[in-house]
């Protein structure tokens, strides 16, 4: 980690491709087959950033990280990326300033009714509850023509713990970059969308790209943000809205008035992703998958460094095992990539290129993005739910020495509410998330249908204050994250344990009755959903006819009720439970017959199994959006990285579009039949 974290290594930079070349040198020198793979990618970096304010008062902001004495990698000021948002347009705006809370599309209803418009203004959205290339994107459809992002303290500043060099969190002119492209259209290079970049591939023009923001983009430090938010007048902002800095937040728009300029080098650079190639020896056509990028937005010492350690030293266990004559069964495949940071590019652009094989091949794929000290946080396809409680069973927490199961176990109990205690005992696997966006997995399990798990420990210890600063580094690692590397070695292990069973079982590790229960509970949160919206409305234009929100606002303030919606159709759900009930009985008829199957014939199960992923896609993809062709887990259109499951028919509910929610309830019906069919054919297979 010293040495990969030594000098900024983002896209681009000498370091980045130096790093990769350090990898595969020494992946090389255990005696694995190491190879690099280049893309060429649009990756545009600042060339003119300015932020003023000139009324009522003169401020110009920094927009710059200052070096800390006892850090030494901190001074790297030459090579290290200026404080910006990738994937902002260029721009200059004048405009009254707006405080928008987290920017996401409920704060814009809260301002409809305090009456206040952004249309016009610059607006200042804080960092966190959305992805944030969701705060820009809101931003402009409500008409706002530049947007601000800035790192309140309350979040991961001092109000959370000490700063840094003293605490973990973040210090006053520590700022945080990243992507702002629209990844919920589609991730990877903006000019290859579901193609790879590579030579001679047909790329867009900068004008067609559609994952740009509409209106520039730049984030702040609080020390920034401070004297524009405290020169705003309006309303006080609502209780929930108010962070942790010391003045009153109000919301404006105005007396402030902000002067922005930005503008980008709109240039190509090339990815250095290290591919490593373990043949399989029993069945090399099912190939086992797993990856961590190795690029960061400064020196990545935690992000993600402390998970491409973990992935490296995963690998030098397994050169030794094959030193000692191990042979895996099936085809591993690991692979560091690199861009992940400005728009999961490196992972995007390799699966766009071999499409064609992974399907065909891949039986799973298992990423990792950063660890720490504390809990092991899986999440993904549910068919894996019960094989990842196995491995966690099998792995010891470095810290309490109860295995990494048992721990968080107890600890989900003692945290549960007193009504969801007993499930937690009594069920046989923990729970694992579903997976939404946010790293490298997206492509494999959103676009090609591919079973995927993530994996990383944390927790422990805070640490979000760094984040995609100059200060994420080797010093603040060892001073205050995983100090001891202990973690580091606990994900090795767990990484390297599913690889290892995902590679050498005969009778693939799938199990469908937790999927199963798991898409019941999400066709019973949908039916929920609808009901209580359709409740809400009901009882909302009742309150709006007899004038209960005027009544209850204060006749001082400006208060705007909200308009009257139409009283919703009844959605017809039966498709969608016809389909789970198919799922479930069928689930269980296979896991039953998995009991009891013998190694002889499971090459003809473990091809129907492999397919079980990618039956739950759809080549049509979602509405809107055909790149992410997973019919149940995906990012969300106004969240980004948090998961909207079912999302077709999620989504049309939330948005009032009932003759298409109508729509997707038939085509996720039709989806689980067909998955349901397929799990009868693998069951038959197993009793030949
Ligand atoms: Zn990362």
């Amino acid at each position: 980690m010293q040495r990969l974290s030594a000098r900024p290594h983002h896209v681009g930079s000498p370091y980045d491709k130096d790093n990769a070349e350090w990898i595969a040198a020494k992946l090389k020198s255990w005696g694995l087959d190491a190879k690099i793979e280049n893309f060429d990618v649009l990756f545009p970096t600042p060339q003119d950033r300015l932020v003023e304010m000139i009324e009522p008062t003169k401020f110009t902001a920094k927009l710059q990280e200052p070096p800390v004495a006892v850090d030494p990698t901190s001074n790297q000021q030459s090579e290290q990326l200026p404080v910006y948002n990738v994937y902002s347009i260029d721009g200059e705006v004048t405009a009254p300033l707006v405080y928008v809370n987290y920017g996401i599309p409920a704060d814009y209803e809260q301002l409809a009714r305090m009456g206040v418009s952004v249309n016009g203004a610059i607006v200042i959205a804080r960092y966190g509850e959305s992805w944030r290339g969701i705060k820009p994107k809101v931003a402009a459809e409500h008409g706002a023509l530049a947007c601000i992002i800035y790192s309140d303290p309350r979040d991961d500043g001092y109000y959370i713990n000490d700063v840094y060099p003293n605490g973990p969190e973040r210090p006053r002119d520590g700022a945080q970059r990243g992507s702002v492209m629209d990844m919920v259209l589609y991730p990877g290079d903006p000019l290859t969308p579901g193609i790879g970049a590579v030579p001679g591939a047909q790329r867009l023009a900068l004008s067609e790209v559609k994952t740009l923001t509409k209106i520039p983009v730049l984030p702040m430090s609080y020390g920034d943000a401070e004297p524009l938010l405290a020169a705003l007048k309006g309303p006080v902002a609502p209780a929930a809205w108010r962070g942790a800095l010391p003045v009153t937040y109000h919301i404006g728009p105005g007396p402030a008035k902000v002067h922005m300029r930005l503008k980008f080098n709109w240039d190509t650079k090339r990815l250095y992703d290290v591919i490593v190639r373990i043949p399989g020896s029993g069945y090399p056509d099912e190939w086992v998958i797993r990856g961590n990028h190795h690029d960061a937005w400064v020196n990545g010492a935690s992000d993600p460094l402390s998970g491409t350690v973990a992935q490296m030293e995963e690998m030098r266990g397994l050169s030794e095992l094959l030193k000692q004559g191990w042979k895996p069964k099936r085809t591993i495949i690991y692979a560091f990539w690199d861009g992940e940071e400005p728009g999961l590019l490196g992972s995007t652009e390799w699966a766009e290129t071999h499409a064609d094989d992974l399907q065909k091949h891949a039986v799973a794929y298992i990423n990792s993005d950063s660890n720490g000290r504390g809990f092991l946080n899986a999440q993904g396809s549910h068919s894996l739910e019960n094989f990842m409680n196995g491995v966690m069973k099998d792995i010891q927490d470095p810290e309490t020495k109860l295995t990494v199961w048992k721990r968080d176990q107890l600890a989900r109990i003692e945290r549960a509410p007193a009504n969801g205690k007993r499930e937690i005992l009594t069920r046989p696997d923990l729970r694992i998330g579903a997976l939404g966006s946010g790293s490298d997995y997206t492509v494999f399990i959103d676009h090609l249908g591919i079973a995927s798990i993530n994996l990383g420990y944390g927790g422990e210890g805070g640490g979000g204050g760094v984040y995609h600063s100059i200060y994420d580094d080797f010093y603040w690692y060892t001073h205050f994250a995983d100090t001891d590397f202990a973690y580091g070695r606990a994900l090795s292990q767990t990484a390297g344990t599913a690889v290892i069973r995902l590679a050498d079982a005969d009778l693939l590790p799938f199990q469908f009755g937790d999927f199963a229960e798991t898409v019941r509970g999400y066709v019973d949160e949908l039916k929920k959903l609808d009901d209580d919206q359709r409740s809400q409305i009901v009882e909302r234009n009742r309150e709006i006819d007899e004038g209960a929100f005027i009544a209850a606002a204060d006749p001082r303030q400006q208060y705007v009720p909200p308009p009257k919606d139409p009283v919703p159709p009844h959605l017809n759900f039966a498709p969608l439970e016809d389909g789970i009930d198919a799922l479930t009985r069928s689930a269980q008829r296979y896991d039953a017959a998995r009991q009891k199957a013998t190694a002889s014939n499971a090459q003809a199960v473990n091809a129907k199994l492999i397919e079980t992923e990618r039956d739950l896609t759809d080549s049509a993809g979602l509405p809107g959006r055909p790149w992410f062709r997973h019919m149940i887990y995906a990012p969300g259109f106004y969240t980004g990285y948090g998961v909207k499951t079912m999302p077709g028919v999620r989504e049309a509910i939330e948005q009032k579009r009932w003759q298409e929610a109508d729509d997707q309830i038939q085509r996720a019906g039709r989806i689980l039949t067909k998955e349901a069919d397929l799990l009868d054919e693998a069951t038959s297979a197993l009793g030949k």
